[in-house]
């Protein structure tokens, strides 16, 4: 194996086989997995361990798969970070403070390949894929960095999850484990443009863990101009294959929706997504789209947005417009990151 090993990248399973590797005894592990996900920053502070130990894991390990290069603090308490990780890319999260506790939302690509025209994170396309390390870690991060418990994840930051689908399960599972983070499954969430195949997959592999799936329009037309992976897969097609998903897992779905100026927010559209939702076991997120200034889309006015979720809810579907933390930092999704790129 080439450089030291990244722990967080590794399973408890397989924590344990490293630490045996290392000609340790096997308990270690379990002392090493808590300690690094209560954010020790350094071996030295993992006091459980001999000495010896601890020289040791200096010389074939690192703790830590992201590095803390910039922080924004709103006046509201999201904070919102950008990391590098190993090649020198960045990638952002963002802590939010709720009434029910702190969450995170966390990045699964360095940049992305899916070309949405309202987002900011595929603009310059994809440069890599996260390691699991790399997801988990920056729940570690934010978690020292802001002194709290994290209770909520949201993979939500930049990329497209299901593009880097195996490390992303490894992450979860990861973040899952009770013996380190333990985060409830029910408290993450995963986002996705859509893509079918995987929702299958991850309706088998991961049924507790939430999915939230970007829609943002009413009809294939508005959505093929929006987002390109709607070319390949009609809106039909996604939207049976989500009725199988809530048939598989039992649980509702999440339909992300972002409001943009006179392209999807009229109340005729409002009514074609209200009829073609009918009878789901879904919810509606309408977002207020952030301005990105690489592109002419605008948010829709609040006045629409209230209108627009009044229809919708009128037919019976379950609607929330989301609030938006962060206003004065938030750069839009992906924004922090590309105006620090060269
Ligand atoms: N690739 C995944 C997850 C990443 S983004 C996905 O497409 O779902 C998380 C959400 O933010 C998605 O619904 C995405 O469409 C949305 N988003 C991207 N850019 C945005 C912007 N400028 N304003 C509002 N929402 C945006």
């Amino acid at each position: 194996m080439s450089g030291p090993a990244v722990l967080k990248n590794m399973t408890y399973g397989e924590l344990e086989q490293f630490v045996l590797s290392l000609g340790q005894k096997k308990f270690r592990a379990t002392q090493i997995f808590r300690r690094m996900y209560e954010g020790c920053a350094d071996f030295d502070e993992i006091t459980e361990l001999p000495l010896s130990m601890r020289q040791q894991l200096q010389e074939t390990a690192v703790l830590h798969a992201v590095s803390l290069k910039e922080r924004q603090v709103s006046s509201d308490g999201t904070r919102k970070y950008l990391f590098e990780i190993a090649g020198g890319d960045t990638v952002e999260s963002v802590y939010m403070r709720y009434k029910y506790g702190s969450s995170v939302c966390v990045s699964s690509q360095a940049g992305c390949r899916m070309g949405c025209a309202f987002c900011a994170s595929g603009i310059n396309g994809l440069n890599r894929n996260l390691t699991a390390g790399e997801i988990v870690d920056q729940i570690t991060a934010v978690a020292r960095d802001t002194g709290s418990r994290i209770g909520h994840v949201v993979v939500m930051g930049t990329g497209e999850p299901f593009d880097n689908y195996d490390e992303l399960i490894r992450a979860l599972r990861i973040m899952h484990d009770s013996r380190g983070l333990g985060i409830g499954a029910r408290n993450i969430t995963v986002s996705t443009c859509g893509l079918t195949d995987r929702i299958y997959d991850f309706a088998k592999d991961m049924p507790q863990v939430g999915l939230a799936v970007s829609l943002h329009a009413p009809d294939d037309e508005i959505r093929r101009q929006l987002m390109p992976v709607a070319r390949s897969c009609s809106m039909d097609k996604l939207l049976h294959v989500c009725r199988d998903y809530t048939e598989i897992t039992h649980r509702r779905i999440t339909f992300e929706y972002a409001l943009i100026s006179g392209v999807n927010d009229r109340a005729q559209d409002a009514e074609k997504l209200a009829a073609r939702l009918r009878g789901m076991l879904c919810h509606v997120n309408l977002i207020p789209l952030n301005t990105v200034n690489e592109n002419e889309f605008q948010s829709s006015a609040r006045e629409k947005a209230g209108a627009f979720a009044e229809i919708l809810e009128k037919r019976g579907i379950q609607v929330t417009v989301r609030r938006q933390l962060g206003a004065d930092i938030s750069a839009a999704c992906g924004q922090l990151r590309l105006n620090r790129e060269s």
